[in-house]
């Protein structure tokens, strides 16, 4: 088993791209996993590639460090799971103050795929990037789910997993801090330009944190974050 790999479940979102960037900075091998769960869009889905290339361009020992890519298909989980992400419902939030963007099992599930793919990869550390702070009321973004489930796969698989998350404590801004620390402008072009996060899966509108509708609870996140740490920087 080795300590020094890892597998980060890596969507192509800006949050994903910030954790495979951190891993490449700290572990020998890294390989990503992404899901096709029948979300509305694949947009998300066809920026992996580009960013993946990205991230190999902007440093010769990522590119060295960057393995295997694999992609799950599990759309008969979108078929259970059926929320505004995998239809066309308006996005609102219910009586308990879920957002119906909220995919009940989805973390959970991937993380299970993950570690069984880990396993047989001779890996052992998972990188996922939940976040409690803004983590819009997903309750599986909890760190004291992580927890349960990190224990869950060390039990049930008998090997030692850690599910390392590195964005769990940081905001929007801070989370762009981390990926000016970790790779500079190229980083945070790169982000800017290839990585997706838009609800509505909208990419013709141009704005300063990158593309996107602007008014999904995704963008309005990514832009004032945006903003904060940039203003943070001018301060
Ligand atoms: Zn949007």
């Amino acid at each position: 088993m080795s300590q020094s790999a890892a597998l980060v479940l890596f969507s192509g979102g800006q949050d994903s791209t910030v954790c495979l960037a951190y891993a490449l900075n700290r572990y020998h091998r890294v390989e990503t996993i992404g899901f096709d769960y029948g979300q509305r869009h694949t947009v998300e889905l066809d920026c992996r590639t580009t960013v993946r290339k990205g991230l190999a361009d902007l440093s010769p020992v990522w590119a060295e460090r960057l393995g295997a890519d694999h992609v799950c298909d599990l759309k008969g989980f979108g078929q259970v799971s059926e929320t505004s992400l995998t239809r066309e419902l308006e996005i609102v939030t219910d009586e308990s103050g879920l957002p119906s963007t909220f995919v009940p099992g989805r973390n959970l599930m991937m993380l299970t795929f993950a570690a069984a793919l880990a396993w047989r990869r001779d890996i052992s550390i998972l990188v996922g990037g939940m976040c409690e702070t803004d983590y819009s009321g997903y309750p599986d973004c909890r760190r004291s789910t992580l927890n349960a489930q990190e224990l869950a796969l060390r039990r049930g698989m008998d090997r030692p997993f850690v599910i390392d998350t590195p964005l769990m404590w940081l905001d929007k801004a801070e989370t762009w801090e981390m990926a000016f620390d970790l790779g500079g402008n190229g980083l945070v072009d790169l982000i800017v330009e290839s990585t997706h996060t838009c609800y509505l899966g909208e990419r013709s509108c141009r704005h300063v944190w990158g593309y996107g509708c602007g008014s999904c609870p995704a963008c309005e996140l990514r832009a004032s974050g945006y903003r904060k740490w940039k203003g943070d920087l001018a301060a």
